[in-house]
């Protein structure tokens, strides 16, 4: 049934490491091999073997609007007939930086080509504002791979962690020591823990870079004390930087920023602002943007930042979301009946989960909850996860391939894909019921 994937895996395998470009689609964390997909339409993905699938992956969160949406395809296509790229500046760049801080609040945007770059370069921005080394990140999230924040990081870096075994240490090799101490790691959603770090730390800390909404650790909803803790670190000087890679213009037009009131200095965004071609970008007042080159002394450059091709998917991206707010309605709905499915599925079968879920985004861990904390995700049974996985990827479902992981919902998806989904979860919860059974 899969043979041709099969087949791509065994040929990616000699040739690429682990077959893959990006770990966690390597299907480490649930075992069996990988589906190569060939296109994707709507709410589907066609893998090389010409299985339809219903994604929940979206890309990891860029295809909001579903594979192939007409608008961003057109913008796309009305730029590849102007060139691919110029290395000087373009219209489309003014564009997107207009609709960016209309819609964020932020006064000034730097365009980079992903959520690492954002994240890295908003890391030097906020050390040279401050004059300060040191930086405050939370366990289990992911900001990307720049050396810094590799350090208890989250999604991918769960399986890999428990190869290094060391605590607060870097989650991957070739991180030096020296490099991953100045990254200080507080638990998230424990207030108590940030306010004693912010006592003894305080003053030596450039920044908190955190996760808004967590997805990398699968879904976490921060508390409104944390939220509270959080803000009260601007008062030592310290820059609140919000990465909204995962949560800009998913949550809301304004992301988690918006929807859950907070008070970022930096924001850092990539996933749906490049409507799925390379994008990343990061953004503040004008006052904290200035000190970025040519302005100011922060070096920060980049030979296709700003590519007219991914300016036009993410006009076409924000467009669309901007003119259809409904939109946001319409993927909340379909993720709460989702969720309101899985829980009534779950139980009929006498398997105990916690289902996470804020907007769009949803985690079903494998555990009884509450799931606040990376300590609580833990818990999760990620055996029984990757059995569930596979009876879902069997009946047509693809889910995220990790228990950590956030699924994404897209304005494709629809009442046919709602019941298709929901018949699956019922039968395999059955089946991994009666094999536990068994
Ligand atoms: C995906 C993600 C990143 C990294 O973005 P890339 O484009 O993969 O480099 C950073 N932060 C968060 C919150 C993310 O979800």
């Amino acid at each position: 049934m899969t043979e041709k994937s099969r087949w791509l895996y065994e040929t990616a395998q000699r040739v690429i490491p682990g077959g893959v470009n990006s770990p966690v689609r390597a299907f480490k964390s649930v075992g069996g091999s990988p589906r190569f997909i060939q296109s994707a339409f709507g709410a589907y993905l066609i893998d090389a073997d010409g299985n339809r699938l219903i994604d929940y992956i979206g890309s990891w969160g860029p295809m909001i609007l579903g594979h192939q949406h007409s608008h961003v395809l057109a913008s796309i296509q009305s730029a590849l007939t102007e060139g691919v790229s110029f290395g000087a500046p373009n219209a489309r760049e003014v564009e997107l930086a207009m609709m960016v801080t209309k819609l964020t609040g932020m006064e000034k945007v730097r365009f980079v080509s992903s959520g690492t770059e954002a994240t890295m370069s908003a890391l030097r921005l906020a050390r040279a504002v401050t004059g300060r080394d040191y930086i405050l990140k939370f366990r289990g999230n992911y900001h990307g791979h720049a050396d810094g924040l590799l350090v208890e990081a989250g999604s991918g870096l769960m399986t890999n962690e428990q190869k290094l075994q060391a605590r607060s240490a870097p989650s991957s090799a070739g991180v030096p020591q020296a490099y991953a101490g100045l990254t200080l790691v507080a638990d998230y959603n424990d207030p108590e823990g940030l306010a004693q770090l912010l006592r003894d730390r305080g003053n030596t800390l450039a920044a908190i870079i955190f996760e808004p909404v967590v997805g990398n650790a699968g879904v976490l909803i921060p508390t409104a004390e944390f939220i509270d803790v959080l803000h009260s670190a601007k008062e030592q000087g310290i820059l609140l930087i919000a990465d909204e890679v995962m949560t800009g213009f998913r949550l809301s037009p304004g992301g988690a920023t918006e929807r859950l009131g907070l008070k970022p200095d930096i924001i850092t965004w990539g996933k749906i602002i490049g409507g799925g071609l390379p994008v990343g970008a990061y953004g503040a007042s004008a006052e904290i943007m200035d000190f970025v080159s040519p302005m100011g002394p922060v070096y920060q450059a980049g030979t296709l930042s700003g590519n007219p091709l991914a300016m036009a998917a993410g006009i076409g991206t924000l467009q669309t979301l901007r003119d259809n707010p409904e939109i946001y309605e319409k993927i909340e709905d379909y993720t709460e009946r989702l969720e309101q499915g899985l829980l009534l599925a779950a139980a009929q079968a006498g398997i105990s989960v916690c289902v996470n879920r804020i907007g769009s985004m949803l985690t079903m861990f494998f555990t009884e909850g509450p799931v606040q904390t990376y300590q609580d995700a833990v818990r999760s049974d990620t055996r029984l996860f990757a059995q569930w996985f596979h009876e879902m990827l069997n009946r047509g479902v693809y889910w995220a391939p990790s228990q950590f992981e956030s699924i994404f919902v897209s304005a494709a998806h629809n009442e046919r894909t709602l019941e298709h989904t929901l018949q699956a979860a019922a039968s395999a919860f059955l089946t991994i019921k009666s094999q536990s059974q068994g």
